[in-house]
């Protein structure tokens, strides 16, 4: 083991963050035979995780976990309107899988700790000093100021650490606020996703049937998520849907466009702390497995030759941008053109979806996937904008019209 001259143990990699990114991250880096150790604020790691753990097939096969940490695999979802409209897709295949996020957590950190990683928690890191030959990252533990080395320090916190800014890679603009609450569910066999921003202003609401009588309740909203998300408990108690209104709320912001740069010297940052996210829906996990895929590849090159350099480190970014770059400007377009529509807008969406046959294009597509929605994204504007002024919807015409200059080809 490398001792520094202060006697710090200098570690190869130290991760800053134990959730579904940083503990994936640190088995495959302790599979390469890195030392891995990850540091992370929380007692343990399943504590205060709130998200509804979608995530499809492609997701899944990266995870290699035990069948039971899915609380339930789906093959539709109910799109409903302020209204009560509603549209519903399906599949003949399972298409999406809904985790056990807390257990999750535990399972990838048990994974990465059975291949060599070593975890402290109650260790918040407050900042982290890179030099020419090794990165000092201090955290305070307990009220104690500590600190530790490595040859490198990845950041993987989650939205609204302070840490990238302070090292330069800039801010992420632009956000949305997710709120969830688990409940008792009566009566609901299949995902329900209400279209209706009165209801969750700028974005949608969901309502996601677990296990043993359990859901998820919860939407992406833009503003005073605690109000509305009382408002959506409110609406499905008395539609008889869930049993109480009466329960505990969580709450997280998710990242809708990238960080300006995800490198420096000695310093790699991914996942949602990244803005490594699908802004169509806010999933983050998949992206940030697939980034953590790029950055576990980029690392085993620096540690052979010892070159953490920022120049060295920036293949970082031109890889993972190579994957994800598209998709993320496609999808943060559709996130501008929907989140400004009102609801009889929706409604139009809704129907005109319906009239373009979507039910029996995502039912019968070859290539349908849950994770990548560019293709498909960019086929429905093309029709919106061949298709809405001809029914006279001239609001959403111009609507879209502001953002179509930036449609990609
Ligand atoms: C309501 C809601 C629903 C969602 N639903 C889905 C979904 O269905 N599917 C999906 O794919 N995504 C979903 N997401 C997003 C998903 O939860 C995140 O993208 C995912 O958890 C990101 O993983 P991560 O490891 O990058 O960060 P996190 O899961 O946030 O983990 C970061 C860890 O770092 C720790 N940490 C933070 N700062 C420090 C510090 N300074 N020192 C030490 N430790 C620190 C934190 O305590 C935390 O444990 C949802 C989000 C919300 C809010």
């Amino acid at each position: 083991m490398v001792r520094m001259k202060r006697g710090n143990i200098l570690h190869d990699t130290i991760i800053i963050g134990a959730g579904p990114v940083g503990s994936y991250l640190a088995e495959k880096l302790a599979t390469h035979g890195h030392r891995v150790l990850v540091l992370e604020k929380k007692a343990d790691v399943s504590g205060e995780v709130c998200c509804t753990g979608i995530v499809g097939k492609e997701c899944l096969n990266l995870l290699s976990i035990d069948n039971d940490l899915i609380l339930r695999t789906a093959n539709s979802a109910r799109f409903i309107a302020a209204s009560g409209k509603s549209l519903k897709l399906c599949r003949n295949e399972n298409v999406a899988y809904i985790l056990d996020r807390p257990a999750l957590n535990r399972a990838l950190a048990e994974h990465a700790r059975a291949a060599g990683a070593s975890y402290l928690f109650q260790t918040q890191v407050t900042d982290i000093q890179p030099d020419s030959n090794r990165v000092c990252v201090r955290a305070t533990q307990q009220g104690k100021t500590r600190s530790f080395d490595a040859q490198v320090a990845i950041i993987a916190t989650g939205y609204g650490s302070s840490l990238p800014e302070k090292l330069g890679l800039g801010k992420i603009n632009d956000s949305i606020i997710g709120a969830q609450a688990e409940v008792q569910v009566k009566g609901i066999d299949e995902v329900e996703m209400y279209i209706d921003h009165e209801l969750a202003p700028g974005g949608f609401a969901w309502l996601v049937p677990t296990k043993n009588g359990k859901g998820l309740a919860g939407m992406m909203t833009q503003q005073q998520p605690k109000k509305h998300l009382k408002q959506l408990l409110t609406s499905l108690k008395a539609q008889g849907k869930i049993i109480s209104a009466d329960v505990t709320c969580g709450y997280g912001v998710i990242p809708l466009v990238p960080l300006p740069r995800t490198y420096a010297n000695r310093i790699l940052a991914v996942g949602e702390v990244a803005g490594q996210v699908k802004p169509t829906t806010g999933g983050g996990i998949y992206y940030g497995l697939l980034c953590a895929d790029v950055v576990a590849d980029v690392l085993k090159r620096a540690l052979a030759t010892s070159d953490f350099s920022a120049s060295r480190l920036s293949y970082y970014q031109k890889q993972w941008q190579a994957k994800l770059k598209r998709e993320q400007s496609i999808g943060y377009l559709a996130h501008r053109i929907f989140r400004d529509l009102g609801n009889k807008q929706l409604e139009m969406l809704l129907n005109f979806a319906n009239s373009l046959g979507i039910p029996k294009i995502i039912a019968e597509s070859k290539d349908f996937s849950f994770d990548w929605h560019g293709r498909l994204i960019l086929n429905i504007l093309r029709q919106l904008i061949l298709g809405f002024p001809a029914q006279g919807i001239a609001s959403f015409s111009k609507q879209h019209k502001k953002h179509s200059q930036t449609i990609p080809t």
